[in-house]
């Protein structure tokens, strides 16, 4: 069994719906748990295309599949909900579903990197995340919270806590 954390984002088609949609899809994937989701976060796009502010959530999921196989499943959701591939990466999307940690696995194959390989530098990944593992340490040994300390103001403020509750 493996503790797995997601990210979650979309910022096309009611982003709203479409994240509890995906989570809806995603306590149903078989052999595994949901077992927290963080609150809802606003975010500014990441990308330098211009685009719609993004809704994201962090989730932990406890699951005896394989790390390929629940990607499968994950990108099976996405693509469910309307998720078109574009040439362009980085690009508006109805549902973006990436696997941050794998349990303490380090994962280099064609179709999976993991931990994510930009995590570290997206605050709307690790600030969610914050929030449902307050003492993660990281498989290259770093705390969590300690590589938020370090971002600058500005990607502070691309992210902000739903003020509604979720
Ligand atoms: P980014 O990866 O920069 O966040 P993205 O999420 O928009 O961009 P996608 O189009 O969703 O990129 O995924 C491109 C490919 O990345 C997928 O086909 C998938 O095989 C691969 N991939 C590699 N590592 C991961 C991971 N940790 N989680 C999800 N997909 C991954
Ligand atoms: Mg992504
Ligand atoms: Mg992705």
């Amino acid at each position: 069994m493996n503790r797995v954390y997601l990210s979650l984002g979309s910022n096309l088609s009611n982003p709203l719906y479409q994240l509890s949609s995906a989570l809806n899809k995603i306590k149903k994937i078989q052999d595994s748990q949901l077992i927290i989701q963080s609150p809802l976060y606003y975010s500014l796009p990441y990308s330098p295309i211009k685009q719609p502010y993004f809704l994201n959530i962090a989730i932990a999921i406890d699951t005896s599949l394989e790390s390929e196989t629940l990607l499968d499943h994950i990108q099976y959701i996405e693509k469910e909900q309307g998720r078109v591939r574009q040439i362009e990466r980085w690009g508006p999307r109805t549902l973006d579903i990436d696997i941050m940690l794998f349990g303490e696995k380090i994962i280099n194959t064609p179709r999976l990197t993991v931990p994510h390989y930009d995590m570290n530098n997206r605050a709307f990944m690790l600030i969610p995340l914050l929030d449902i593992a307050p003492n993660l340490y990281l498989p290259n040994g770093k705390l969590l919270s300690e590589i938020i300390d370090s971002f600058d103001q500005n990607t502070m403020k691309s992210v902000m806590k739903s003020p509604f509750l979720t």
